[in-house]
């Protein structure tokens, strides 16, 4: 019998209840149990793909084309999985199935109401998902706040399904904020309480209550957590500020957490191990090498925005024994005062990430002529890699003015164009180039040299692509596409052999990378970071 978990969050959001399900799978994981992960997002998009990323958050693409909420990231992170659209519900793709069928006469002669219908959509989805895996645990992660309007019907669905799977097979977990005042240095647990009661008050009792507080709960603090939110004692766990995200699943481990849902289940005493994981987050604590990289993009003001991307830095960091110190540089303030490019000189790497629109673009392209005039290992990613070939166009192939039909549709050099097949498309939804393609290698290049393989895969989420007219003057002019589609008709990566390490890709390695495991591209560009910080005068991974 599969067995489930439901995490809901309170007081406010952003208490971290995609940690703690990661966290959770962990202890699981670790006690050699297969888990799985939904995310609910109770929101009436059909998916995440359509959101702007300054106000949600980055896009996280699995390896089918989801487009999904970031929080399957950390799932895919912190579990090593690769999960599928599926593993992401909203408000939008519940509600456009029950219609579908509400119009195809499914229903014929019912009135169509949220409970039932809505909430049978929501519990065959989950189950869905249990069924198309191997999991013995299935941990659903309802996003938002208790109390929110769009969460109900989601929370009224995982509500029954404890009378339907059974008390043994169902687990509550409720993570709230605990916190501390700042004059009087008092833990507050009132909030905690209130949302508690709202989670009864749609007749859910938690099973298991996390703190998020900013230091570990006191035991006064404990005991009335239990008391008032009727649940034993060692029921109650903390989830305080660590150095790292990856170390939580350890000090909830630490805490009896994965030991007391194990035996809530009535899983035999399993041994678990979680060396390998204590192992990576040490490294990540207590690096010997500290790096500074700069990060240039359109929404630096949120830390969300490249999620995958800082986690992927950090995971290349830790391989290399360095802690990466990112520093989110706004584009268009190196557009509005080219003083501020002297900054750019602080730094051992520069990195431009993914990106849409012409805001911010020419600050870009400046920090990448930087990058490749002073010869600053460079790392570009989709956009990254765009503007990348349009700065090579436009300062070494001298074609003054060529830019991307995105950016300046009346270019007179569109060296980034649509391909013919993203021409007529007008529905912005799950219409880019998404997830996992077959990339060829050329042999005898850096990206060989990275990737060790002819062939990858690596997800994408892109429209527009290097204009084939241009290959040969940029090929003569000394830049390589070493990777390319199976048809070859898409440039994949590009390098600059002149260069220490000036590499770019199309794709989206971040989303592949995992601690312990970097990604190959964020991997190199690390290790290229640190050996020119060493004086290495060649990179590890050149001729
Ligand atoms: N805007 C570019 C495109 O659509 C790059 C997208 C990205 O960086 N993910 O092709």
């Amino acid at each position: 019998m599969v067995k489930y978990v439901f995490v809901t969050g309170g007081v406010l959001s952003s208490v971290g209840k995609g940690i703690l399900t990661s966290s959770i799978g962990k202890m699981l994981q670790a006690r050699g149990l297969e888990v799985t992960v939904v995310k609910i997002d109770p929101y009436v998009n059909v998916d995440a793909g359509t959101m702007n990323p300054y106000m949600h958050g980055e896009v996280y693409v699995t390896d089918d084309g989801g487009e999904t909420d970031l929080d399957l990231g950390w799932y895919e992170r912190f579990l090593d999985l690769n999960l599928k659209k599926e593993n992401n519900l909203t408000t939008g793709m519940v509600y456009q199935a029950v219609i579908d069928k509400e119009r195809r006469g499914d229903f014929l002669g019912r009135c169509v109401q949220i409970v039932p219908h809505i909430t049978n959509e929501i519990k065959h989805r989950i189950r869905a998902v249990a069924k198309g895996s191997d999991a013995d645990v299935v941990l659903t992660e309802v996003g938002g706040t208790v109390g929110d309007i769009e969460g109900q019907p989601f929370l009224e669905g995982i509500r029954q399904m404890r009378l339907e799977e059974g008390l043994e097979n169902t687990l509550y977990v409720h993570v709230a904020l605990v916190p501390i005042l700042d004059v009087t240095k008092e833990m507050k647990t009132k909030p905690l309480q209130h949302s508690v009661n709202e989670l009864r008050r749609i007749g859910i009792q938690p099973d298991i209550i996390v703190a998020r507080s900013p230091e570990m709960i006191d035991a006064d603090s404990r005991t009335k957590i239990a008391l008032f939110g009727t649940i034993p004692e060692n029921a109650v766990f903390c989830s305080y500020n660590v150095e790292t995200v990856y170390k939580v699943p350890l000090i909830l481990d630490d805490q009896g957490m994965g030991d007391f849902i194990c035996k809530r289940f009535g899983f035999a005493e399993c041994k678990k191990d979680l060396a390998d994981w204590r192992k990576i987050v040490d490294v990540m604590s207590h690096p010997k090498y500290e790096l500074k990289v700069a990060l240039v993009g359109k929404y630096a003001g949120l830390a969300d925005s490249y999620v995958s991307m800082c986690e992927a830095l950090r995971h290349g960091g830790a391989a290399n024994n360095a802690r990466v110190w990112l520093d989110f540089i706004e584009a268009e303030k190196l557009e509005q005062n080219p003083k501020e490019m002297e900054c750019l000189k602080e730094f051992d790497g520069i990195f431009i990430p993914y990106g849409f629109g012409p805001r911010g673009t020419e600050g870009k392209i400046s920090a990448i002529e930087f990058a490749r005039r002073n010869n600053v290992p460079f790392l570009g990613i989709c956009y990254g890699f765009q503007l990348a070939v349009i700065e090579f166009a436009r300062h070494v192939c001298a074609l003054e003015g060529a830019n991307s039909t995105e950016i300046n549709p009346s270019t007179p050099h569109p060296i980034i164009d649509l391909m013919p097949e993203q021409r007529g498309v007008e529905i912005k939804g799950a219409t880019m180039r998404l997830g996992a393609h077959k990339i060829i290698i050329e042999p005898k290049t850096m990206a060989y040299r990275l990737y060790g393989h002819r062939e990858i895969y690596e997800r994408h989420r892109h429209r527009f692509e290097v204009n084939l007219d241009f290959l040969d003057i940029l090929k003569q002019k000394g830049l390589v596409f070493s990777g390319k589609s199976a048809d070859a008709r898409r440039m994949e990566t590009l390098e600059l052999p002149s260069n220490f390490f000036f590499f770019a890709s199309q794709f989206h390695g971040e989303f592949k990378s995992r601690p312990g495991r970097p990604d190959p591209e964020y991997f190199g560009f690390i290790k290229a970071c640190l050996g020119k910080k060493l004086g290495k005068s060649v990179c590890d991974f050149a001729d």
